[in-house]
C-alpha cells in the first residue's frame, strides 16, 4: 500500500455518511467533498476544450477525404481518441476511491496508447491471456503490476506465466488449484467469489465464482496442497446497474476473509473487479468506498479491475455512407424514408451491439451543407432511417429506424460518440472488412500530454 492510500484511514472528515433508513442493503450517500467539487467543476472547463479538439479532428479527416476520388478504402470509419478523457477519469476515481488500486482490464480497449496513458498513470493492468500479458510486459510495465484474472486457465499459459513474473492469478475451482499446483506451485492465488449480477449489462456469474457455501472447502483444499492464496476477487457483472451488489460483494469477501483466517490463512489483498459505469460511478463509489473501509483495515490492499470506466467515453467514431435505398411507405404519406448503409457494422467496431448490449446513436457528422459535430442541422423536418452495416448478413443493423435532420445521401458521414468500450476489440474480418480502423489522438488535459510526450 501507498503512503497516499494510508493517508486516507480512517474516513476523511470532510466526508459525512447518511445511512438510509428504508433500506440498510442500499449504498450509503456520501456528500461530495470539497475536492469532489472541485474536481467536477475543472472537468466541465475542459469539457468544452475536448470537444474543439474532437471536432477539428473529425473535420480535418473527413475534409481530407474526396470519396470520389480516394484510394479504396481510405474513407473508412475511423476513431478519434480523447485520451485526456481517459485521464480524466482516472483523476475521477482518485477523488472517488482513493484507497482502491485500479488494474485496467485490458481486454475492454486495447488501445496502445490508452495502455501507455494508465501505465505513466501508475495504474496495474488486469490480463486474461498470454497475448494480453504479452502486451502489458512489452511495454515494460512491471510484471508485479498485472493480475492475470482469468479464473479458468490455459495450462500452457499459467507455465508461460510462472516464468513471466507474473505472481497473482485467480481461481474459483477444485480442479484450477490442481491445475496451479501442478504448473505454478509458487503463484499468489485469489479466489473469485460469484455474486449478484442480475442487474448487469453482461452477466458473468453465471460462469465465474465460486458460491460461498462453496469457499471453505476450496480453501482447505489449496491449504492442503500447500498453495499460497492470498486474498478474494469479485466482478459484480459487466455495466452493474445495482450500486448495492458491490457492497453486498464486498461483505461476502469478508465472510471468505475470515473462513480463510480460520483455516490459517493471511489474507491481504481484496479485489473489487469491474463493473462500473461512467453515469453511476460516484453512486457505486459512495457506497463501495465505505463498505471497503468498514469491513478491510488499511492492512489489506485493495484492487479493482475497470475496464469500461476508463474508455467509453473517450471514443468517437466516425462512419461513411456507402449506399441509400429509398423506401417509399403509402401507410406512412408520402415523404420517403431511406435504408442507410455505412462501412462499419455488428462485424466491426458495432460488435457492442451483440455482444455488450449498447444502442449507439448516429448522428450527422457532414452532409452536402455542412459539418456539425456536436451542433446538428437546422432542419426542422426529421427524416426516418434504418441503418445497416457493410456486410450481406441481414443481422448486420445498426439500427431499425431512427430520425436525423438531414436528407442523407452515399457520401455523408455519421459519427457514434462513447465507442470506446467492448467495440475495435471484438471486431472481426468478415466479409473481407477491415478490423482494424485508424484511431486520431487527441489529447485535452495538459497532464496527459506531458505524460505522453504529444
Ligand atoms: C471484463 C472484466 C473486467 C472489466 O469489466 P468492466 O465491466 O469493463 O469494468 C474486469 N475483471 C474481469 C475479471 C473481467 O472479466
Amino acid at each position: 500500500m501507498s503512503p497516499s492510500e494510508i493517508s486516507t484511514w480512517p474516513i476523511p472528515s470532510t466526508t459525512s455518511t447518511v445511512a438510509s433508513p428504508i433500506a440498510p442493503r442500499c449504498p450509503t450517500v456520501m456528500a461530495p467533498s470539497t475536492q469532489q467539487r472541485r474536481f467536477s467543476q475543472a472537468s466541465a472547463n475542459t469539457k468544452q476544450r475536448a470537444q474543439m479538439l474532437i471536432a477539428k479532428a473529425l473535420e480535418t479527416r473527413v475534409n481530407g477525404i474526396n470519396p470520389d476520388e480516394c484510394d479504396a478504402g481510405s474513407e473508412d470509419a475511423f476513431f478519434v481518441a480523447d485520451l485526456g478523457d481517459v485521464y480524466r477519469q482516472h483523476m475521477r476515481w482518485k477523488v472517488n476511491l482513493p484507497r482502491i488500486e485500479p488494474f485496467y482490464a485490458v481486454k475492454c480497449n486495447g488501445d496502445p496508447k490508452v495502455l501507455e496513458l494508465l501505465a505513466s498513470l501508475g495504474t496495474g493492468f488486469d490480463c486474461a491471456s498470454k497475448a494480453e500479458i504479452e502486451q502489458v510486459l512489452g511495454m515494460g510495465i512491471d510484471p508485479q503490476r498485472i493480475i492475470y484474472a482469468n479464473p479458468c486457465k490455459t495450462p500452457s499459459y499459467v507455465r508461460w506465466v510462472a516464468e513471466s513474473g507474473v505472481r497473482m492469478l485467480t481461481f474459483d475451482n477444485a480442479e484450477e488449484l490442481y491445475k496451479i499446483k501442478r504448473f505454478y506451485p509458487t503463484a499468489q492465488c485469489v479466489l473469485r467469489i460469484s455474486t449478484d449480477d442480475s442487474k448487469a449489462l453482461c452477466r458473468l456469474s453465471l460462469k465465474y465464482g465460486c458460491p460461498l457455501d462453496d469457499t471453505a472447502k476450496l480453501l482447505a483444499l489449496a491449504k492442503e496442497l500447500e498453495l499460497d492464496v492470498i486474498g478474494v476477487s469479485f466482478h459484480v457483472g459487466s455495466g452493474s446497474e445495482d450500486p448495492s451488489a458491490f457492497i453486498t460483494a464486498v461483505e461476502d469477501a469478508r465472510t471468505v476473509f475470515d473462513q480463510a483466517a480460520e483455516i490459517g490463512f493471511e489474507f491481504n489483498l481484496l479485489d473489487v473487479g469491474g463493473g462500473y459505469g461512467t453515469h453511476n460511478f460516484e453512486e457505486i463509489a459512495g457506497g463501495l468506498g465505505p463498505a471497503v473501509d468498514k469491513n478491510f483495515p488499511p492492512s489489506v490492499r485493495v484492487i479493482a479491475e475497470p475496464g469500461r470506466y476508463y474508455v467509453a467515453t473517450a471514443f468517437t467514431l466516425a462512419t461513411h455512407i456507402i449506399a441509400r435505398r429509398t423506401v417509399q411507405d403509402e401507410m406512412k404519406g408520402d415523404l420517403p424514408s431511406y435504408m442507410l448503409y455505412q462501412n462499419d457494422g455488428v462485424y466491426g467496431n458495432f460488435s457492442n451491439i451483440i455482444f455488450d448490449h449498447q444502442n449507439p446513436v448516429a448522428k450527422v457528422l457532414k452532409d452536402q451543407n455542412g459539418f456539425y459535430y456536436n451542433s446538428q442541422p437546422e432542419n426542422t423536418r426529421l427524416t426516418e432511417y434504418s441503418i445497416w452495416g457493410p456486410t450481406c448478413d441481414g443481422i448486420d443493423c445498426i439500427t431499425k429506424s431512427c430520425y436525423l435532420p438531414a436528407v442523407l445521401d452515399d457520401g455523408d458521414w455519421l459519427y457514434y460518440t462513447d465507442m470506446g468500450a467492448y467495440s475495435k476489440c471484438s471486431a472481426t474480418k468478415f466479409n473481407g472488412f477491415s478490423n482494424d480502423h485508424d484511431t486520431v489522438y487527441v489529447v485535452s488535459e495538459p497532464g496527459a500530454k506531458a505524460l505522453l510526450d504529444m
